[in-house]
């Protein structure tokens, strides 16, 4: 339990202040030294993940193209563009429908965050793509779809593991998240506070 602080938190029971110590913390639990009191406290533990954990995972996630197993696209932490072109973080290949392809050549925006309180890595999804200097959104030309609904313009949606993204209206991918080993995030935990639990 690496960051520990000691703690003062008022009695549930008679309001007067105790010292948390890391024993206590561990055990989860503190019996109130107060004369006349001696409740026990059920300590809830405030706490979050360190955001450097991200510089050490070896992978964030990647895209399969479905219907042509093997074609994985690995994503990027932040923002990724998506699309033909070859500016994008992103390039998918210029899939033909007789003889169309439907795909932008910036079609949408993937962005891969930290969410330093789940302990997870956070996928959300946008069409369009951020371009030129004035950051302005440009919109895809035959949309996106994720679960086969259609994104509204400037919507950014949170895309759960394997959730399928439809870019055009006919090419699928499947989205896999990558998950941060527990082992990993204990080492990254970052303990707050502790406060004493109301529903108890
Ligand atoms: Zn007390």
């Amino acid at each position: 339990m690496s960051g520990f602080k000691m703690t003062l938190i008022a009695c549930q029971q008679c309001g007067r202040r105790i010292m948390v110590r890391m024993a206590d913390a561990e055990r989860g639990t503190i019996t109130c030294s107060h004369v006349g009191c001696g409740a026990v406290n059920i300590l809830q533990t405030a706490f979050h993940y360190d955001e450097a954990i991200v510089q050490g995972l070896p992978e964030f996630g990647h895209l399969t193209y479905i219907g042509k197993p093997g074609r994985i696209y690995p994503l990027q932490f932040g923002q990724n563009s998506i699309g033909t072109a070859d500016s994008c973080t992103v390039q998918i290949e210029r899939f033909q429908h007789n003889g169309r392809c439907f795909i932008s050549r910036r079609h949408c925006t993937l962005t891969v965050s930290f969410d330093k309180w789940r302990g997870r890595l956070r996928y959300q999804l946008q069409d369009g793509v951020l371009d030129g200097e004035l950051r302005q959104l440009h919109s895809s030309l035959n949309g996106t779809l994720l679960n086969e609904t259609p994104l509204q313009k400037m919507e950014l949606i949170d895309v759960d593991h394997e959730s399928v993204i439809t870019l055009g209206g006919v090419d699928r991918f499947r989205l896999t998240h990558y998950f941060i080993p527990s082992t990993m995030l204990d080492t990254y935990k970052v303990d707050l506070s502790f406060n004493p639990d109301r529903t108890e």
